[in-house]
Order: C-alpha cells, then structure tokens, then sequence
C-alpha cells in the first residue's frame, strides 16, 4: 500500500480516492500516465444543429437559449431541460435526476453547448455541459464506481505533471526519423491531451509502435530461448488408429492435417510450441485429445488448461472417457482433501491427464512426468503466462488453442515466438447460425417467438449481457440481472441466471441443469464466452450487442449452431450510431471469423480483436489502439533491426521489456 500513497502527490487526490484508483489496477503515477483513454469526445471543432449526428458527441455553438424547466415524469424521474439553438434549428438539452444543473445553464447565449446527440424523441442532447471555449478533444477513461470523468482526467494530468519529465526516450533518433515517429514524451502527452486528431493519430501511432517493438523483443528471445532447449522426443506411430477408435466421430481433413502436424511436433527433439487457430465450433478439443493421448502413450503427463471452471469441468467429462481414473480435475475451489488427493496423484504419476483452470499455474504443482501443455482459448493468456507455463518441467511441448480468428499479419506479431496451424473449416452438418438485428421496439415481440420455439421444439437459449448490475453511466444498457427478472416474471419457461460473481459450486450446478435440459433459458454475462458446448442450445440473445468487439459477439454466437437444428442468434442494439449499426450488420451477412476479424482489423483496430477492451489484456498495451497494422509490422521489423545492431540501440526498450515482462523473462533473456 506504500506505492498506492504516491497518487496523493496529486493535488486534488487525497487518501480516501486510494482505494478506488486501486481497483483500475492504478497505485503509482507511472500507471496513471500509463492508463490510456477508452475513447475520446470530440469537441475540437464546433458542430450546427442540423449537422450533429445522432448518437455522437457535439459541441454546439449557443445562439439562442430559452429558460431551464424542471419536471417530474409519470415514472418518478426528475427532468430538467433547456432549448437550445443556432440558425440551423433547435436542439433540447436534457439531465435526468440532476435538479441542480439548472443554476449552472448560461442565461446568455454565446459559448457551446457540449453533449451526445439523442434523436430518438426529437433533437435532444444528453449529459450537456457548458464552456466558453472549445475543449477540443477530451479523453474518456475506463472508470469504476467512485470515480468520475473529471477527477480522471484530473488525476492523469496531475500525474503528467509531476512525472512526464522524467520519462526517458527508448528509440535512437535516426530509427524515429526513419519511421516518422514523434518524441516518447510528446506522444504521451498528447494521448491523453489531443489538440486535435492529427496529432491524437501521430501520438498513438508512436505508443503503438513503442509497445509492439517491446513485444517483439519479448517473443524474439522466448523463440531463442526454446531453441536453445532440448525437449521429448514421443514415439508416435501406431497410437492414431487406437485414439480413432476412442474418438466418437471421424476427423475432417483440416482436423486430420493438423494432428498430422503435432504428431510431428511431438516426435522431433525439439519442444513443440504450437498455437492451432481455428473458428469456435471447428473442433479443436479432439486435437488436444490426440496429444495428450500420444504423450499419455509414452507415459508423459499431459495438462489442459481453461480459462473457466465451466470449460474445464467440459474438458474433464472428455478426459474420463480417454483416460479413465488416470484422468484428473484441478479447480480453485476444491476441498482441501481432494486437491491434496489429486495434487498427490499429479505428483507420483498415477494421475496421466490434468485438466482445470489458472489455479494450475498460480499454485504450486509438482509433476512426476509433464510432457504436455496445452491452454484452451489463448486469448485469455499473455505472454507472461506464456513463459510461465514452459517454466514446470524441463521442456514440455506446448499447444495453444485460440478460436479468435485472428488475421496473420496480426498472430505473426503477438505469437511471434508460435508455429502456427490453421483449422478450415467445420465438422459436416453444421447449419450456419442465422443472425439479425433486433431494433428495441421488437424486443418484446422476439422474446414471445423464443418462448414459444422453445416450449414447442425443447430446445434451449441464451441471453447474454454486457454486465450484471444496473449501473448509473449507462442508462441504456440493460443488466443480466434486470433482463432475468424480466424474463422471469414474463416468460412460462425455466429460466436461470449466471454470471462471474457466483460461487463456482452454484456456477456449476446451473451450468449442469442447462447442460442437462433442466432449464430451457439462460441469462448470463459473458461467462459462457468461451467453449461452452451445449448442441441443444440453438437460440442466442446477445443484449446491448454494440457494447461488445465483433471478434467476442462471434464468438458469444458460436456457443449456439452445435446440434442439427437451425440456430438463430439475435442482436438487440438501441444504438443509433451508423458505426455501431454497420459493424453488427457484418455479423449478420457472414459467419466466417476470419473474414470477421479481417473487416474488424480494418475498421476497429486490433484492440477490437484480441479483446483488450473486454479483459484487460495489457500486454499489447496502445498497440491495440492502432488501427493499422503497417504500423505494427514496421514495429517488428525495426525492433528485429534493433536487436541486430550494436546492443546499446535496443538498451532502452529491451530495459522496458524486462520491466514489463519481468518475472517471466528472468531466466529468458540470457542472451
Ligand atoms: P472448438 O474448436 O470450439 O473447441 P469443439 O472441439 O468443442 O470446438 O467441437 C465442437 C463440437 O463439434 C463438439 O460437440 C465436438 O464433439 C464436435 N466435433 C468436432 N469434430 C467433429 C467431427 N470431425 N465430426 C463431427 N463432430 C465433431
Ligand atoms: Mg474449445
């Protein structure tokens, strides 16, 4: 807690905000000026009525303005609304539950008028604020309850302040030249301070460049590093026709080419370390199978890890049926008696195939004969975890399976220190999923035709939601828990809700009633995101959708689309953003994820992609706030040049490197 005292120095920020800084993962003044805006509002340049756009920011200049008036809605909500206007027309502006903003609204015209347009119950601006002057453009930062814009932005500038001198420069001049990239402190700055959006691009395009090279540095010496180790060499002929016979379908040939590929991993000295791209739904938990069933052959352990403890207890089922008694399950919750049972199994070899979640890595477990790693669902796993992994036994061979279709360009700069193998195309008979979007007028309506397909054929649904609670900021979006006590209330069918604040005992249990039939729809966060495989499940209801990336909503439907029936899957969306709307229109017009992640890679940027926004994914740091990838590519190559050249040229970043990636590069970067 001693670091966290250092926000104080700000002025403005006194203890009691500690606590709140500290959820955001913000203790020192290095994380604050490190904590990149979520987005911004553009108010650098002044918008006339008839112009501004619905559903994004304006700054208005204030010709004429009425009187305020406040009033009280049939629903109890306070209303408090002044007119507004220039010579183009009138515009509303209006707080909700806010009384005493009236006192602050200009008397005399002159000034702007600065808001989010609404044009839904004629021209409204929301949220408006007043200012003599242009802001230009203002960062909006990820924010937790306790917090405000305001004191954000307060904080970072503090912070600026007090350390921005410091800050030392990591690229030598002539490779900034070369490149065209501004000074580090500059681009820090102004990341968070545009003047306007040139300079906002330049800024961002120097942050994204800065942490892709550190990436690339990373990766560089993770490959090194596996070079230089010597790994099992499996015998692997004859165990493909008895793992068939196990396996209860016949592989397709884009499943059989890759275990061609990791059998051949497998038999070389060298450790495999493979990351096997391929849609949800492709099938890669048999891939995973078939290595751990060579490795198993050879008498090596083999661990599979997940991201939750749903996939996890998914995964165990499979193992049973491969490896019997020898097959094992760790999970954070567990009593102490059965971890200590199977900690000792895992230990004395009896135990031949693990599976469960991070609990794997964070605790301490202790191998008799670890030949095999595999973690499920790469995306929620770093670079760190990455190297960590690689660290439990001498040098197993690793497998990474990712169902983030992510476009080569892109897996070539994160998975640098990665083989790469591609599943194409899906297991026979899958019907593609029918997507639509679903206008909030028709969201009763939708609900009725769901209960009525589910009471007449038994299938089941999803609804998924972007959080649990209600919350202030977001007036729009509607929790996991209001839609369930909706559906609830309304709807003759069994209905659950689930989501990440559950005990994962209860989280189970209604994982396995879905699983089982017992409930025909559930509510949930994103909790069921990854892996969740429930072939009944044909109808998904994704809520608020223009809240999540493209790559996660494509993901999020490939839960349904798993039985032979046709699966539908709804985007309800009051968004009246033209981006917004496009965006979720390409879901509609194809199911393909590569082409998905192409089209978001174009338009969003990487960030979109490998899902920062949603896991907080660091690593990648600004670089996912590039938007394009000639950036990054550039990125690897200079720092590739860098590390070539005499070692004092790359000093500084690979410094960053080691501070960024410290625990795990100990022991990697040796030179
Ligand atoms: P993912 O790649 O998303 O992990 P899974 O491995 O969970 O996909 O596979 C999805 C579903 O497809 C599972 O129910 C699995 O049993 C089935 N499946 C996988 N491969 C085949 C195949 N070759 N033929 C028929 N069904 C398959
Ligand atoms: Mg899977």
């Amino acid at each position: 807690m001693e670091k966290a005292s250092e926000l104080t120095k700000i002025k403005g920020i006194g203890p009691g905000r500690i606590k709140h800084f500290a959820r955001l993962g913000l203790f020192s003044l290095q994380d604050l000026v490190s904590f990149l805006p979520r987005s911004y509002l553009d108010y650098s340049k002044p918008v006339s009525v008839a112009q501004a756009e619905d559903g994004e920011p304006a700054a208005i200049e204030v010709k004429f303005i009425g009187t305020p008036k406040t009033f009280r809605a049939k629903s109890g909500l306070s209303i408090t609304t002044v007119s507004i206007a220039d010579e183009t027309g009138n515009i509303t502006a209006a707080w909700f539950n806010q009384p005493y903003i009236a006192r602050s609204i200009p008397k005399e015209p002159g000034g702007y008028a600065l808001g989010t347009v609404d044009k839904r119950t004629g021209a409204r601006l929301l949220r408006a604020g007043f200012s003599k002057e242009l802001p230009g453009i203002i960062p909006v930062y990820p924010l937790t309850s306790g917090l405000t814009q305001s004191v954000m932005r307060m904080a970072v500038r503090g912070a600026l302040d007090l350390c921005l001198e410091g800050t030392q420069e990591t690229l030598p001049e002539e490779i900034r030249e070369q490149y065209g990239l501004i000074p580090l402190k500059k681009a820090i700055e102004t990341v968070h301070f545009p003047k306007d959006t040139d300079e906002l691009a330049s800024a961002r395009r120097r942050l994204a460049f800065e942490d892709a090279a550190v990436l690339t540095i990373v990766l560089e010496k993770l490959r090194q590093n596996k070079k230089s180790q010597k790994g099992i060499a499996f015998e692997t002929s004859g165990i493909l026709g008895e793992f068939l016979e196990l396996l209860p379908f016949e592989p397709t040939p884009a499943q059989f080419s890759v275990m061609n590929e990791i059998a051949l991993d497998m038999a070389s000295p060298q450790p495999m370390s493979r990351l096997i791209q391929g849609d949800v739904g492709s099938g890669k938990t048999a891939l995973a199978l078939y290595a751990m069933f060579i490795a198993a052959k050879n008498g090596a352990q083999s661990v599979l890890m997940a991201p939750t403890e749903i996939l996890a207890e998914q995964h165990f089922t499979l193992l049973k049926r491969f490896f019997g008694d020898r097959a094992a399950i760790l999970k954070g919750h567990m009593s102490a008696p059965v971890k200590r049972e199977v900690l000792r199994g895992i230990a004395d070899g009896s135990i031949i195939a693990v599976t469960g979640t991070h609990a794997l890595i964070e605790g301490k477990v202790e191998f008799s004969r670890l030949g095999l790693v595999i973690t499920d669902e790469q995306h929620r796993f770093g670079v760190r975890q990455r190297a960590q992994i690689g660290k439990k036994a001498e040098s197993p061979d690793t497998i990474i399976m990712s169902a983030t279709p992510i476009p080569r360009t892109l897996s070539l700069i994160l998975y640098g220190d990665l083989d790469i193998s591609l599943v194409k195309g899906m297991p026979p008979g899958r019907k593609p999923v029918k997507t639509q979007l679903v206008p909030s007028e028709k969201r009763i309506a939708m609900y009725r035709y769901i209960e009525q397909r589910i009471n007449k054929e038994r299938t089941q649904a999803y609804v998924v939601c972007p959080m649990i609670e209600e919350n202030e900021d977001l007036e729009r979006v509607r929790s996991a828990e209001t839609v369930f006590d909706e559906l609830k209330a309304n709807l003759s069918i069994h209905t659950a809700l689930v989501h990440g604040k559950l005990k994962s005992a209860e989280k189970d249990a209604i994982m396995e009633s879905f699983r089982s039939g017992a409930i025909d729809l559930l509510v949930s966060t994103t909790v069921i995101e990854v892996g969740v495989d429930v072939p009944n499940a044909c109808t998904m209801v994704i809520e608020s959708a223009e809240r999540f990336g493209l790559a996660q909503l494509h993901q999020l439907r490939g839960r349904v689309g798993r039985g032979d029936k046709q699966s539908e899957c709804w985007l309800l969306t009051e968004s009246r953003s033209k981006t917004a709307i496009s965006r979720l229109r390409l879901l509609c017009e194809t199911n393909d994820g590569f082409k998905i992640a192409e089209r978001d890679l174009e338009t969003r940027g990487p960030g979109e992609l490998i899902g920062m926004r949603q896991h907080g994914i660091s690593e990648f740091g600004a670089a996912a706030l590039a938007s394009d990838i000639e950036t990054l590519k550039q990125a690897r190559d200079c720092a590739r040049k860098l590390l070539s050249m005499s070692p004092e040229k790359s000093e500084r970043l690979m410094e960053k490197a080691m501070l960024k990636y410290n625990s795990s590069l100990e022991d990697v970067v040796i030179n």
